[in-house]
């Protein structure tokens, strides 16, 4: 039985392995390599549009049960709101063309022979193509899989691989295409309700694992980065943190739950996802109008989705790397146009903050989805985590909350 678990990065990946492994009464050290936790999924105080905001809108689904069992276990689950029924506005810029896209409940997909559920403009045939997705053959791009045109892929497939995967849909690997379709489509409405954290991710998911951790008596330990580890033949033998190197007794154990670029430096010849994906945000302090939906699908404009908070607007880009050198001013006008226009809102621009994550997720290609390693390693103490391990997701908080719990398993019960 192991006696201490060192756990290497408090995002969600490592949080979600703490909250676990402290459920079973193990001991658990977090050592966090920044000043914060939550990693990819946090929030902070900024002082542009001088509120606290996420560093971008984060959506789950409510099929998304790991994510909501972790929710559950840290005492959390009541601050994700979204409607009781899987619906979602979207609007055409192009067209002026809004509608709102209804699933059903249950897992007979009713809505798609409902003219005033389904996605205007579509005939149920149009939906038959879409079952080659749920079990795609390997090593397929979507591209290769389905066709990439139409009403049916411009109004629903893409914008569903685009959020999901943050990934142009067509290049994007049909495994994890097929896992989301699966796990959300397939099931019905009642996996497909968009959930968000009204309050903040912070205050959502992760200050309640903290103070959870904390009662539980699990040290945090920030700016606390991993430089190297030390290895024998099987297992990991001490923890270099630069000023201070932990000797690891034989049963104490690693979760190493780091992005792959930061694992990668630590196990020489470890082969993990080297290319990204940017996920672009934009904030602006402004009241939303109220009839304004949470959550609206945009379609033919650079902003993809737009978020209505109180007090405040967001904007989500994915996939968004060719805005990367786009000048800031610039592209908070750009964005702030195209949601005026649809929202109704003043031309004005209002306190506003971008938010470019370069390396948002590990960039879902077949090529790049083929270098995810499992948990396992070739030392007996050590297990892998991260939203980037084959989970058979994409880089989602759901894989990263998945990735945790398979790795505090393994570290619970080593087979
Ligand atoms: C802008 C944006 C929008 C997103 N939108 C969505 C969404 O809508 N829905 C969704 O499901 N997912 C979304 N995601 C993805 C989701 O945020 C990630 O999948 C998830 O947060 C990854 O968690 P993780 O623990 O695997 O990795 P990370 O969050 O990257 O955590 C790794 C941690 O390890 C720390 N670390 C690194 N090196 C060291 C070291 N040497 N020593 C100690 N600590 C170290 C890091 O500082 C970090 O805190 C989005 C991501 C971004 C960036």
């Amino acid at each position: 039985m192991s006696r201490t678990v060192h756990i290497i990065g408090a995002g969600l990946a490592g949080l979600s392995a703490a909250v676990r492994l402290t459920a079973l009464g193990r001991a658990v050290v977090v050592h966090e390599a920044t000043a914060f936790a939550g990693g990819r999924c946090r929030s902070y105080h900024d002082a542009s549009v001088g509120m606290t905001i996420d560093n971008g809108n984060h959506l789950l689904l409510s099929g998304n049960h790991a994510a909501l069992d972790y929710l559950r276990n840290i005492g959390a689950a009541d601050r994700l709101i979204g409607p009781q029924h899987a619906e979602f506005s979207f609007v055409d810029v192009l067209s002026g063309e809004r509608w709102m896209l209804r699933f059903n409940d249950g897992p007979v997909p009713f809505w798609i022979f409902d003219s005033r559920r389904r996605v205007p403009g579509t005939s149920p045939l149009d939906y038959l193509p879409l079952a080659r997705l749920l079990w795609p053959p390997a090593g397929k791009a979507v591209g290769e899989v389905i066709v990439c045109k139409g009403i049916l892929y411009e109004r629903l497939v893409e914008p569903l691989i685009l959020a999901a995967l943050n990934i142009d849909a067509p290049l994007g690997a049909a495994r994890l295409a097929g896992t989301i379709v699966r796990e959300t489509l397939a099931v019905g409405g009642r996996a497909c309700r968009p959930l968000i954290a009204r309050e903040g991710l912070g205050a959502t998911m992760i200050e309640p694992a903290l103070t959870l951790l904390q009662q539980r008596g699990t040290s945090v330990r920030f700016e606390h980065q991993l430089r190297a580890m030390r290895f024998s033949a099987e297992r990991v033998e001490a923890l270099d943190f630069g000023s201070e190197t932990i000797a690891l007794d034989s049963d104490d154990a690693v979760v190493l739950a780091v992005p792959p670029y930061a694992a990668t430096s630590l196990i020489a010849g470890l082969e993990a996802p080297t290319e990204f994906r940017a996920i672009v945000n934009g904030h602006f302090r402004i009241e939303p109008p109220l009839e304004q939906p949470p959550i609206l699908g945009v379609l033919n404009a650079t902003v993809q989705w737009i978020f209505s908070f109180p007090g405040r607007v967001s904007v989500t880009i994915s996939a968004g790397d060719r805005l990367i050198d786009t000048p800031r001013e610039e592209l908070a006008r750009r964005i702030w146009d195209e949601v005026a226009r649809v929202t109704g809102l003043p031309a004005t621009l209002p306190p506003w903050q971008i938010v470019r994550e370069r390396r948002a997720t590990f960039a879902a290609t077949p090529a790049q989805d083929a270098k995810r390693p499992g948990a396992v390693t070739q030392w007996r103490n050590l297990a892998l985590a991260g939203d980037w391990t084959d989970t058979g997701l994409p880089a989602t908080i759901e894989g990263a909350i998945r990735s945790g719990n398979r790795a505090a398993a393994l570290i619970a019960s080593p087979s």
